[in-house]
């Protein structure tokens, strides 16, 4: 039977990033994943780090995004020179769109919460429809404004998630493509079972995406967690003619236009909505006119892992000490802080701050 000092379930976003940070700092790592047809909201994502607008209502939750995407130009440098691996990230600052006055007034009150909230740790900028066409010359005549935060980014995601497998493996970790299927606590050991297999680990992290709700009360946990479907369209490459990431537009490092973002409550379907795409294609065009001849080459639906509340969660067990679960529908943006910061707190004490205790899901028990 293979001991480990720590277990990783799901080797998607989170679980990738939390097991190259457990492996940088030095721990024995194994990550379990599922094979080519599971669930994967890692391989289907914008690929946004994004902090505008998060955590209105949460300035713990805006507080931990700003850190992480401070983070990321130091993770992107680190993950790129250890793997050889271009993420094509970039962070410019980018743009939210409003599509009319009302939105125009709201986001305002909205960016303007937040910025109150930081104690100017957040700044943003509103941009007339004026303004804004100063800096895009192209977008259309109906475009209210935007909101502008210079923290805002991009990644090719699919190169993120393919860095994080190759760092983790190059620093010694173990990647196991077998389905956790149970897991036991007895006498301060994990036993993990894979199909046939038994593995024990002095620590488990479950990072399962939506099967860690499944395996979470297993190890005195809870994860209520649903889907929501977002769809993403593709365009032909084109020309570059976007230097900032959108909140609904964004241009790949390849020409390439990825276009979002739907929210449908269809369950576990991961499949495409013909009047989704057109919805989407008709927004980018009210946006940028310019687009109207561009080829759409691709579409698909992906699941995003939502709370009730729309925050993360970050738990670790009292019954089962030396369990953690951890769920968040901004795995992306997160990545810096999840593999730097978190795991950092599993390797050395096992401790999680107190400042991620609001992010238990006992706040749902209420
Ligand atoms: C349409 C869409 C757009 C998005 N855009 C962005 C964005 O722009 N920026 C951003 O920050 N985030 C974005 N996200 C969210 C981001 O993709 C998720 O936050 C992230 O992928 C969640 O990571 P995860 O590890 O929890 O889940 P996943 O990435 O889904 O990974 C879960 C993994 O667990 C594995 N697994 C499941 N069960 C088991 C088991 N029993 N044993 C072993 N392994 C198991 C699966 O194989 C899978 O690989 C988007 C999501 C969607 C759907």
């Amino acid at each position: 039977m293979k001991y480990f000092d720590t277990i990783v379930v799901g080797g998607g976003m989170i679980g990738a990033s939390i097991a190259y940070g457990l492996s940088r700092s030095g721990q024995k790592v194994a990550m379990f994943d599922e094979g080519d047809n599971a669930i994967r909201a890692a391989r289907g994502n914008f690929g946004l780090i994004w902090v505008q607008g998060k955590g209105a209502n949460s300035p713990a939750y805006a507080a931990w995004t700003r850190q992480s995407a401070k983070q990321w130009p130091n993770f992107n440098k680190e993950l790129s020179e250890l793997t050889g691996i271009d993420l094509a990230f970039e962070q410019n600052g980018g743009f939210d769109f409003c599509l009319n006055e009302v939105e125009f007034k709201q986001r305002q009150a909205l960016m303007e919460k937040i910025h109150s909230d930081s104690q100017g740790d957040f700044n943003f900028e509103m941009l007339s429809h004026d303004n804004l066409k100063q800096l895009l010359p192209n977008i259309g005549p109906t475009v209210a404004g935007a909101s502008f935060s210079k923290l805002d980014g991009h990644v090719n995601p699919l190169y993120l998630l393919k860095a994080l497998h190759k760092a983790f493996k190059q620093l010694g970790g173990e990647l196991i493509t077998k389905p956790v299927t149970d897991i036991n606590y007895k006498n301060k050991v994990f036993q993990v079972n894979a199909e046939m297999d038994e593995f024990t680990s002095a620590k488990v992290v479950l990072a399962a995406g939506f099967f860690n709700k499944t395996l979470a009360p297993k190890v005195g946990l809870s994860v209520p967690v649903y889907p929501q479907r977002g769809e993403i369209l593709v365009t032909e490459k084109v020309k570059p003619l976007l230097d900032h990431p959108t909140g609904l537009v964004r241009q790949t490092r390849e020409g390439g236009l990825m276009l979002g973002d739907s929210h449908e409550d269809v369950g576990f379907d991961e499949g495409t909505n013909i009047r989704e795409i057109q919805q989407i294609a008709k927004q980018t065009i009210t946006i940028f006119p310019n687009l109207k001849n561009v080829k759409m080459v691709r579409a698909w639906g992906s699941l995003r892992i939502l709370t009730k509340d729309g925050l993360p969660i970050y738990d670790h067990s009292d019954s089962c000490p030396g369990a953690y679960a951890f769920s968040s529908h901004s795995g992306v943006t997160l990545a810096a802080t999840h593999a730097l910061d978190v795991a950092s707190y599993i390797a050395k004490d096992g401790l999680l701050p107190s400042s991620l205790a609001c992010f238990s899901a006992r706040r749902f028990d209420v």
